[in-house]
């Protein structure tokens, strides 16, 4: 059986940051990243707040930057998902890449998935009109009409982008105030190409082999309409990616896990970072900050032991 001081899952922000702190700190670890490094980020066309970029950066820029900066130092990774933790009183098992890994400190970085809206066709039309990513996605759509499902930073950030594509973008969100920040609101309110379209929830996709359009209800009038779009965005939060998650780890009611301020699970040695952490402000900068601290943490539990 493999064996390492520390084994950090996902290669997100602060997947990166904690083996950036780990590496420096001279402990003999793993990172287990199922796709590439960078995770939400990669998926972001431009990011305006992150410190030290007044321009702006490119998601995938900054992805590749954190990365480049870990890889000047030495340890191992795989490129696989973790199929289960299994905690232990002196180490603890990873399943993964068809092996069983021992460690004594686990910090779980494997972030969040895409929230659905649970209607009918939200499944069968995914890639054929459906998208969860306008980076991915957005070109499909040039020159035509679009919805965007959502209020937050993410579907209005998302609608700026997609509005240099589009003809027309319907911006749906179930209440009458976006949640989104002031910059997001304003950009999008002020342009002519985004039309808000308030306290309305989509009842089904339209589309037998490809999206034609939405039916939505007004939430306040009961009334159901028709918007005919080729394409719909789906950005309405994000679910807790939990399959592997050992039992008996302490939950929020939403599936994320709750840590203390050093990033420790109810479990000895098992820390949590970024999204998947039970917290309000998910940002990029507050993912490397979990990542720094659980493996600041880290460090000195393993020194202990
Ligand atoms: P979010 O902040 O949780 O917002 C989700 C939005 O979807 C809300 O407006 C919510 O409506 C709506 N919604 C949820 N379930 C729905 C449903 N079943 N049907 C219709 N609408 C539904 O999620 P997010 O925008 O993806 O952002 C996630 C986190 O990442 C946040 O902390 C956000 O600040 C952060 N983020 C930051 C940036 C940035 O700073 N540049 C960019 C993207 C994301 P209600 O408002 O009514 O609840």
């Amino acid at each position: 059986m493999k064996s390492y001081d520390a084994v950090i899952i996902g290669g997100g922000p602060a997947g990166m940051a904690a083996a950036l702190y780990l590496a420096r700190a001279g402990v003999n670890f793993l990172v287990v990243e199922k796709m590439s490094h960078g995770g939400q980020m990669l998926l972001t066309d431009k990011l305006e707040n992150y410190p030290g970029f007044p321009e702006g950066i490119k998601g995938y820029e900054l992805a590749d930057r954190m990365a480049e900066h870990v890889k000047t130092y030495d340890f191992d990774h795989i490129h696989d998902e973790v199929q289960q933790i299994v905690p232990g009183k002196d180490f603890h098992t990873i399943i993964a890449d068809g092996a069983h890994i021992k460690t004594h400190v686990i910090i779980i970085a494997s972030g969040v998935t895409f929230r659905k809206l649970k209607v009918p066709n939200e499944e069968k039309l995914l890639g054929r009109g459906v998208s969860y990513c306008a980076l991915c996605d957005g070109n499909f759509f040039k020159g035509k009409d679009v919805a965007v499902i959502g209020g937050g930073n993410s579907a209005l950030e998302e609608s700026i982008y997609l509005s240099k594509l589009v003809k027309k973008l319907y911006l749906v969100h179930r209440r009458e105030q976006f949640r989104a920040d002031k910059i997001y609101r304003d950009k999008c309110l002020d342009n002519p190409v985004i039309e808000p379209v308030l306290s309305s929830v989509v009842s089904r996709i339209i589309g037998e082999d490809e999206v034609c359009g939405i039916e939505i209800k007004n939430v306040q009038t009961g009334e159901f309409s028709v918007l005919d779009v080729d394409g719909v965005f789906i950005f309405v939060g994000y679910d807790a990616v939990c399959k592997f998650f050992p039992e008996g780890l302490d939950l929020d009611q939403y599936g994320f896990i709750k840590t203390t301020c050093e990033m420790e699970s109810n479990i000895p040695g098992i820390y949590a970072a970024g999204d998947i952490r039970s917290k309000k402000c998910r940002q990029i900068v507050t993912a490397v900050g979990d990542g720094a601290t659980a493996a600041t943490a880290a460090y000195t539990y393993l020194e202990h032991k």
